[in-house]
């Protein structure tokens, strides 16, 4: 282990435990969101502030945003740049890291992971679209084995949000999680039986580690790019990425509004 940062082992050992219970209203928010160019813009809605001293161990690139807006603490932790390549951190491996750190340092009641993903247009999803994922699963986990099998898929249920759909009005559909922008013939089988509507790269492993400790999650995606259409996904991906961030930057912020000042089970 690296020279220990400021942190004692004791704060390590802490068993991370929302700091509120169902019926109390959310005190407290983590944010999660892969890009940059998804995270600035809430970062200044909210008037978040870089830390000073992060929570995080020493030498990562993660970045954690944090204020208080209305009536909650909000945290929106960013991945960062990869430290060797300086593009975002996407994927999986370190969206379930960092969704682990900020679970053990901040305790949220409550996490949203945000971001953009791919749509299918045979399931209903159009560009700009923003889903709430209902639940979430992996494609790119073969393991053909049995029981093997349905570790891989990994599939969870998002936190049951029925109010807050129907007040904003969002999309609901299944997410399916891979580590590729690009969808191979395989990755297109397995998300079929998925049943998915939207494609990412961190919601499931999201998922994981959220349900692992305990704490509610859900799944805001904004549609860049139609999987199921005929341009090349980078592409479309790259073109539309600012105005969806946008429309995904509306719909956090309307969702946070309507979390304000509400339980978990008036979600
Ligand atoms: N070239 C991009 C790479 C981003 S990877 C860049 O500008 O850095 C794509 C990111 O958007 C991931 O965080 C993923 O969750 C999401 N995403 C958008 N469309 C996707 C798709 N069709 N399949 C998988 N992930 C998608």
């Amino acid at each position: 282990m690296s020279p220990h940062d400021d942190r004692s082992e004791k704060e390590d050992d802490v068993i991370s435990a929302p700091a509120s219970s169902g019926d109390q209203p959310i005190s407290s928010l983590l944010i999660i969101i892969a890009m940059q160019t998804e995270a600035l813009p809430l970062v200044t809605k909210f008037q978040l502030v870089e830390d000073e001293s992060s929570v995080f161990p020493k030498g990562v690139p993660w970045v954690r945003y944090h204020g208080k807006y209305k009536d909650m603490d909000i945290s929106l932790v960013w991945p960062g740049k990869d430290l060797t390549l300086g593009v975002d951190s996407v994927g999986t491996i370190s969206a379930a890291i960092v969704t682990y750190a900020s679970i053990q340092a901040l305790h949220p009641d409550l996490i949203i992971n945000a971001g953009t993903a791919g749509g299918f247009k045979a399931k209903g999803a159009s560009i700009s679209d923003v889903f709430i994922a209902s639940e979430v699963a992996f494609h790119d986990r073969r393991i053909p084995i049995p029981v093997f099998d349905l570790y891989g898929v990994g599939l969870r249920q998002a936190f049951h949000t029925p109010n807050l759909v129907n007040e904003l009005s969002f999309k609901v559909g299944k997410l399916s999680t891979g580590d590729s922008l690009d969808m191979s013939q395989q990755d297109e089988s397995a998300i079929i039986a998925n049943d998915a509507t939207v494609k990412d790269m961190e919601g499931a492993a999201v998922a994981y580690v959220a349900e692992m400790l305990k704490v509610p999650s859900i799944y805001i995606k904004a549609v860049t790019d139609i999987v199921d259409g005929d341009k090349p996904t980078a592409e479309e991906f790259l073109q539309n990425l600012m105005a969806v961030t946008a429309a995904l930057d509306l719909a956090v912020t309307q969702a946070v509004d309507f979390i304000n000042g509400k339980s978990l089970s008036e979600l």
